[in-house]
């Protein structure tokens, strides 16, 4: 194993109450471990080529998508790459929900989160454990995925449409997945033709469309409540067959969905683009029984690793000062629930952390901020500057002036150096969540500003990317 910067295990806090915490979750411990994640993941990856990197990126996808219908319990400790996927779904909290809760389902693995602490160990299987996998997933199925073993076997998926299984050798199904390879093959709901993969994401819309209907992205409300009323759209349509261009999925149904609204009128509006909305992002292009593109969103985050290991990250005090801030930036959007909010690189690691258990994150961001939060926002890259400054507006509004959000230290102990004491948010925004944990602050600092104080220390750490910006969603135009 490479010896990474976050491979060693983390000291030990001095006392219970000297570390700030958040919904019992995120925490400077699993902030560490969710960092030593991603290295984890990531070098890795750096072991392969681009192209192997593509076929392991849709076997784990596959993989995945087994892993959610053959839980454990008690579960087993996630290999890499499936773990990496399931994080990946995890950082999008309204598809995540939509495909756990309601259209695969699988409520369990919604409710458990990734382990991070068994993923830093990184411990071998017992031979106890092998022995479920290999009874659950098959001789075929490798544990740990490599480059090596990830041609062994082959692709199978019931069809959407029929549930007559569709078995492919691994690599023509990478060439299916990646678009490189449109050829149709047989296949028994399509006797005369055949089917290649834009027939498969044609056929899950149809499914999706029929059974339920469970269409990704119009099941829940913007707060993130589940619809009572279910999109009304979608009772107007029907399941189109043949697509001409194959590859416009989105514009066929936009087509029959114009037609039909000349009739429907401006009360179906509203649903229609949500439809469609819907049918471009989650469907177009996307074979896969999840929502969204979970292999686009692992490319997706390799710009967030890169900007991580960017940070110079002193344990304990980067991690301590991110759970903070994130508590910070989680009172502001309470505050201010209609601005777009725009994290910053730490802030994003503590809020990633909460989102790997997706259960609490639900709770806690539904219950206590007023809506579920949304992570890979798609803010259109022409109006982030704008949000951006009314964000920053408000951010230094809340840390230079705030009667609405105050810390408050008070001293326990002093040498001759350092004062040390505890943390008290004024008024307290999430009773009970939230422990804002101790500070040792430089003598003679303390009678001033704790929180530009706070802030010196975060510069003289050179820690200045910190306070970079995180945005790493696609950014396309709505
Ligand atoms: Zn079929």
């Amino acid at each position: 194993m490479t010896y990474g910067k976050f491979s060693a295990p983390p000291p030990v806090a001095p006392n219970p109450t000297h570390f700030p915490k958040l919904n019992g979750v995120v925490t400077v411990e699993n902030c560490y471990y969710y960092l030593s994640f991603l290295e984890r993941f990531w070098t890795f990856m750096d072991t392969m080529t681009l192209q192997e990197q593509r076929h392991y990126l849709a076997r784990a996808e596959v993989r995945y998508e087994k892993w959610i219908h053959n839980h454990f319990s008690p579960m087993l400790v996630p290999p890499l790459d499936i773990a990496f996927m399931w994080h990946v779904h995890k950082l999008s909290p309204f598809r995540c929900y939509e495909d756990l809760v309601l259209r695969l389902p699988c409520k369990k693995l919604f409710d458990d989160p990734l382990p991070l602490y068994d993923l830093f160990k990184n411990e071998d299987l017992t031979p106890n454990d092998l022995k479920r996998w290999k009874q659950t997933f098959g001789e075929d199925e490798p544990y740990h995925l490599t480059n090596q073993n990830m041609y062994s076997g082959t692709f199978q998926r019931p069809c959407y449409r029929c549930r007559q299984v569709i078995e492919l050798p691994w690599s023509n199904y990478y060439d299916y997945r990646f678009g490189a390879n449109h050829t149709r093959f047989p296949h028994d709901c399509a006797p005369v033709d055949g089917i290649n993969f834009w027939d498969v994401a044609r056929m899950k819309l149809e499914s999706d469309l029929m059974n339920g209907p469970v269409v990704a992205g119009t099941l829940l409300n913007p707060n993130g409540s589940v619809k009572v009323t279910l999109n009304k759209m979608i009772a107007k349509i029907r399941p189109i067959q043949v697509i001409i261009p194959q590859n416009e999925m989105d514009y066929a149904y936009e087509r029959q969905i114009q037609e039909q609204l000349k009739f429907l009128g401006p009360d179906y509006e509203y649903d229609a683009n949500e439809l469609l909305y819907a049918i471009r992002t989650s469907y177009q292009g996307n074979p896969s029984p999840f929502s969204n593109d979970l292999i686009q969103a692992v490319a997706r985050q390799r710009k967030f690793y890169s900007n991580i290991t960017s940070i110079h990250w002193q344990y304990p005090i980067s991690y301590m000062s991110a759970i903070r801030r994130y508590h910070d930036h989680l009172a502001l959007i309470k505050m201010h629930p209609n601005h777009k909010a725009i994290p910053t690189i730490e802030i994003d690691v503590a809020f990633h952390t909460h989102m790997m258990d997706s259960l609490r994150y639900h709770k806690f961001t539904i219950h206590r901020v007023g809506k579920l939060i949304n992570h890979d926002d798609d803010i259109p890259e022409s109006s982030i500057r704008k949000h951006l400054s009314e964000w920053q507006t408000l951010w230094s509004n809340l840390q230079h002036r705030s009667i609405e959000h105050r810390y408050k230290f008070t001293k326990t102990r002093a040498t001759d150096e350092l004062v040390e004491g505890t943390l008290k948010v004024t008024p307290s925004i999430f009773p009970t969540t939230y422990q804002p944990g101790m500070v040792r602050i430089r003598q003679g600092k303390e009678a001033r500003n704790l929180y530009t104080t706070l802030n010196e220390e975060l510069v003289r750490s050179n820690n200045t990317k910190a306070t970079m910006i995180s945005i790493h969603s696609k950014g396309k135009e709505k």
